[in-house]
């Protein structure tokens, strides 16, 4: 791969790699006070591309302390809802003129493809802030009659409001740095909530890049903070201050189940977004090409690095043997390369860590005898880079149909009915997502209901909509992101009830 096929990164993208970056708390630039920094890996080469503040318990104290005085002063909470409103739509203007400042870095720390982060990591998530700003003037309570009897004669009226939780943490990943960062601070400041953010180490530098942009905004000092550093230090920390009243967290299933338990030593609220080992279900009627176009889709967007992914290709065995040809086929045609290069359709994971991981579910599933009809390796290159896989000849119990792998790994078996594919599409602890392929109406409208999962699309995998609701049936997860859900998470609700 020649360098002449990368784009030209921004002046302002370099100078913000080269800055000395501190931790965002009550709007402005603090250094950790350890003065402990961790070195920030760019995917595609393998190379440091920065240094940020590793945050302790200390930062993250100074953060929510922040974040509670900035909440009790009214400063947000107490604004006209229609002002918050103005305020995050304008954070929405900011983050756009930024746009492609934010993609290229994105691009840079996560290793995905430069299209993806346009497209997705910014275009999509402005779309998104714009819509959760509008539910800022839109949160609404209910009237209710009651039959209270005493004291006699008197009557009641009551009604609810929904307040601001309080102190949001926000836990993000890896995958989606900016995308998911947003999904946790839009609703939370829509409904008049304060919040800390704790990017993954592994890529930290779109938080700390939009945090600075909701100041330029004018969302006031305190109510967007954001804490660098391991997860398992301030990470931890951030779960279990005492002061935080709602955490949100997006990642793996076992590091969700530690939340969860720190969680409930303060009850604090809690969402968890967790993992999936999401199947995709061929039945015998549907047009191979549109299966393939999908399964590419949904299986290696993100090199795969996507909790939604199509990750078990159940294939009526009437076509079953098309499908795996052609799907294997256009797998082994996809380009590796640097996601800098627009042209690249399989980019780097976003760690050695990760490559490694998935590297081992490769020779697992070898041993198991999965047989490969595409991919199947590490490359031995700069970056961390592995092959987009297809492997077939799998059995229900082999650890790649099991275990959620992260990885650009695609894994198919045949089935012969409806029944056997329920039952196998329904055999695991998760269940975030399903999709199901078909034009015979009534065979999609009597499989929907039938699968364990918090979304299932028919004839696509993978798009989400800010209107619709997102979460996991098991053990991907609790609660819903996006929509009513989003706001009915970060708020309580009060009764008033008023004697005359
Ligand atoms: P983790 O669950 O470890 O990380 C997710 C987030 O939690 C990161 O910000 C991480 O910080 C933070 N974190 C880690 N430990 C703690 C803790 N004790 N308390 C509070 N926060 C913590 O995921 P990994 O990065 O290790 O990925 C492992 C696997 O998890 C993947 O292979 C995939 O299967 C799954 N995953 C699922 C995601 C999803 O979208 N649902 C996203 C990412 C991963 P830090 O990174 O700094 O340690």
């Amino acid at each position: 791969m020649s360098d002449a096929n990368l784009i030209p990164v921004l002046p302002a993208v370099t100078a913000f790699l080269g800055r000395e970056h501190g931790l965002f708390i009550d709007g402005r630039t603090v250094p950790a006070q350890s003065g402990d920094r961790q070195a920030v890996y760019g995917p595609a080469t393998g190379e440091v591309i920065a240094h940020v503040a590793d945050g302790d318990a200390g930062d993250v104290d100074r953060a929510v302390q922040s974040a509670h005085a900035a909440f009790r002063s009214g400063a947000w909470t107490g604004l006209r809802p229609a002002e918050r409103e103005r305020i995050l739509l304008r954070f929405a203007d900011v983050v756009e003129a930024h746009a492609e400042a934010l993609a290229q870095l994105e691009t840079l720390n996560q290793g995905k493809s430069i299209n993806l982060s346009r497209m997705i990591e910014v275009g999509a998530s402005i779309e998104y802030m714009r819509y959760m700003a509008g539910w800022a003037t839109k949160i609404e309570g209910q009237t209710l009659d009651v039959s209270i009897p005493v004291p006699p004669g008197t009557r009641y009226t009551a009604y609810t409001r929904r307040e601001p939780v309080g102190v949001v943490a926000g836990i993000v990943p890896w995958n989606f740095p900016l995308m998911i960062a947003i999904w946790k601070v839009l609703p939370a400041l829509a409904c008049g909530c304060t919040v800390v953010i704790k990017p993954s180490q592994e890529t930290p530098l779109t938080a700390l890049y939009l945090a600075g942009l909701a100041a330029e905004a004018g969302v006031p000092p305190g109510v967007f903070n954001v804490v660098t550093g391991r997860g398992s230090r301030a990470g931890d920390a951030l779960t279990r201050h005492p002061r935080v009243s709602k955490i949100s967290f997006t990642g793996s299933t076992a590091v969700g189940k530690q939340v969860a338990t720190a969680a409930i030593d303060n009850l604090a609220r809690f969402a968890l977004e967790l993992g999936g080992k999401n199947p995709m279900v061929v039945l015998a009627d549907a047009d191979v090409d549109q299966v393939v176009q999908g399964a590419l889709l949904g299986g290696f967007l993100n090199q795969g690095q996507v909790c939604a992914a199509a990750s078990r290709l159940y294939v009526q065995r009437r076509r079953y043997d098309a499908v795996v040809e052609a799907l294997g086929a256009a797998v082994a045609g996809l380009s590796v390369g640097p996601g800098l290069d627009p042209g690249a359709q399989i980019n780097a994971l976003v760690s050695a860590k990760q490559q490694q991981s998935v590297g081992r579910y490769l020779e697992i599933g070898r041993a198991e005898g999965a047989r490969v009809v595409a991919g199947g390796r590490v490359l031995d290159r700069p970056g961390y880079f592995v092959e987009p896989t297809l492997l077939a000849g799998m059995r229900q119990d082999m650890t790649l149909v099991r275990e959620e792998v992260f990885g650009p790994v695609l894994v198919a078996l045949p089935f012969d009915d409806v029944d056997e594919v329920v039952r196998m599409a329904n055999d695991s602890p998760y269940g975030l997502t399903a999709s199901v392929w078909t034009n015979d109406l009534k065979a999609a409208m009597n499989l929907v209901p039938r699968i364990e999962a918090g979304t299932v699309w028919v004839n696509s995998h993978v798009p989400v909509d800010p209107n619709l609701p997102f979460g996991g049936y098991k053990q991907s997860g609790i609660g819903r992101e996006f929509g009513r859900s989003a706001i009915e998470a970060y708020t309580e609700i009060k009764s008033v009830c008023i004697a005359h």
